[in-house]
C-alpha cells in the first residue's frame, strides 16, 4: 500500500506505521494534514496546560540516558520546600492553568509518600478542588498510587521509555532497580486505581529501529493509554549513553521522526491526550508549535522556581532553564496562537478517551465532582 491508501485506514498494522514514519516530501504533508484534520474533528484546535513543577532532582536510579541519573556528580541536587511548591500551584490557580503536573526523580518510601499525600490535600485545599493534578514520579507500590488517587492526584505519566524489552535492557543498569515488568506491573496498576494513564517513550535511542517505535505505538494502542508524553532522545554528557553520540540520528531526523509519531498516534488514538514535549523545543524553537499543529493538546508550562531549573537538566541545551513562570506564560500564549490553536483556561482538559473508557466516570469521589 502507498501511503495514500495506508491514511484512507483509521488504524494501522506495524508495516503501515513503518512506512508512514519513512514518509518525506509531499506525503509527509499528507501524514500531517490528515493528523491535524483528526485533532480538530475530536479535540478541536485547543491546548490545555499543565504548569509543571519539577519539584526535585534527587533519584535513586540511574538510567543511563538521564541527566538527572544517581550517578551524575556534576548536578547540583534540590528538594522545593513543601511552601515553594504549593506557591507554585498557587501560581499555576491564580493564572487559570487548569492543572498542575508534579514531576521529580524517582524515590521510593514512607517519608515521601505521606509528603505527596500531604501536598495533594493541601493543594486541592487551596484552589478549592479546582486544580487538576498530574504526576510524574516513577514507579511505587500500588497502594501508594493509590493513597495518592485518594488524595486528589487522578493523572499519572510514566514513560515507558522504550517497549522493545531488549532496547529497555540497553538503556538502563541490568538490575532490580531497573526492571522493565515492574515498569509494566506499575502502569496496569495505575490504570486499575482509575487515573487518566500516561505512557510514551523517547525517539531516536541509540540501538532504536523502525520497529521499535511502530511497536511502541501498537502497544500505546493495545494497553488503551489515556494521555502521551513522547519526545525525542537528546544526548547529555554526563551520562553513559554519551559513548553512542556519534552514531545517533541527527537532531533534524529525531525531531521529524518525533512529530511523525505524534501525527500516526493522533490518528490512531483520536481522542486521547497527547504532550507537546518541551525536548522539542530543544531542537527546534518553534518545536512545540509544530507538534500542537499536527496532534498535539497539552503543553506543560515550567512553573518551577526559576534558581531550580538549571538543575533539572535532563539532557544538553534544555529549554526555558532561566525564564521565570510569568515569562513562560506569554511566551506560550504568542507560540500557542502561532499554531493557529488557542489555550483553554481554567478547565482541566481531562482525556476524552478516560471519560469514553470508563463506564463510570463519577466514581472518582472529590477530584471529579470538580471537573470544569
Ligand atoms: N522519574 C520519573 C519517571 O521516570 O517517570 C519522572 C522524571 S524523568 C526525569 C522524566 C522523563 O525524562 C523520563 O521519563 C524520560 O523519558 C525523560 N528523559 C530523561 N533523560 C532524557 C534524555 N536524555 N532525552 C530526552 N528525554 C529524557
Amino acid at each position: 500500500m502507498n501511503i495514500k491508501e495506508i491514511l484512507q485506514l483509521d488504524d494501522f498494522s506495524r508495516d503501515d506505521i513503518i512506512t508512514l514514519l519513512s514518509c518525506q516530501g509531499e506525503e509527509r504533508t499528507l501524514l500531517f494534514t490528515k493528523s491535524a484534520g483528526v485533532k480538530e474533528k475530536y479535540i478541536g484546535k485547543k491546548v490545555w496546560f499543565r504548569g509543571l513543577i519539577e519539584f526535585s532532582n534527587i533519584c535513586s536510579k540511574d538510567c543511563l540516558y538521564c541527566g538527572i541519573r544517581k550517578g551524575n556528580k556534576n548536578l547540583k541536587r534540590y528538594n522545593l520546600t513543601d511552601d515553594e511548591i504549593l506557591a507554585a500551584a498557587k501560581f499555576a490557580y491564580d493564572n487559570q492553568y487548569g492543572s498542575i503536573a508534579l514531576q521529580s526523580g524517582e524515590l521510593e518510601g514512607l517519608h515521601v509518600t505521606q509528603r505527596i499525600e500531604n501536598l495533594l490535600y493541601r493543594i486541592k485545599e487551596l484552589s478549592k478542588g479546582e486544580l487538576g493534578i498530574t504526576l510524574s514520579v516513577g514507579e511505587q507500590e500500588k497502594e501508594v498510587y493509590k493513597k495518592w488517587y485518594d488524595a486528589g492526584a487522578h493523572r499519572y505519566l510514566l514513560r515507558i521509555e522504550a517497549t522493545n524489552e531488549a532496547l529497555y535492557h540497553k538503556i538502563h543498569p541490568g538490575n532490580k532497580k531497573h526492571d522493565f515488568k515492574r515498569r509494566l506491573d506499575c502502569l496496569k496498576s495505575l490504570q486499575d486505581l482509575g487515573y487518566q494513564t500516561g505512557t510514551g517513550v523517547m525517539i531516536g535511542l541509540p540501538f532504536q529501529t523502525p520497529e521499535d517505535l511502530a511497536g511502541d505505538l501498537i502497544f500505546m494502542r493495545d494497553f488503551d493509554i489515556d494521555m502521551c508524553g513522547m519526545g525525542p532522545y537528546i544526548e547529555h554528557a554526563d551520562t553513559p549513553l554519551i559513548e553512542y553520540a556519534d552514531d545517533l540520528l541527527p537532531l533534524a531526523v529525531r525531531f521529524d521522526l518525533t512529530l511523525k509519531m505524534i501525527a500516526i498516534l493522533r490518528i490512531m488514538m483520536k481522542d486521547i491526550n497527547i504532550v507537546a514535549a518541551t525536548a522539542l523545543q530543544a531542537i527546534d524553537p518553534i518545536g512545540r508549535e509544530k507538534a500542537i499543529k499536527i496532534g498535539a493538546n497539552i503543553i506543560m508550562p515550567n512553573i518551577t522556581p526559576g534558581k531550580y531549573r538549571d538543575s533539572y537538566r535532563l539532557y544538553d541545551n534544555k529549554p526555558c532553564t532561566d525564564d521565570s513562570a510569568e515569562d513562560c506564560q506569554s511566551c506560550l500564549e504568542a507560540r500557542v496562537s502561532l499554531a493557529d490553536n488557542e489555550i483553554v483556561y481554567g478547565e482541566w482538559g481531562d482525556s476524552q478517551h478516560y471519560d469514553k473508557r470508563r463506564k463510570n466516570p463519577s466514581n472518582h469521589g472529590v477530584t471529579r465532582s470538580h471537573t470544569k
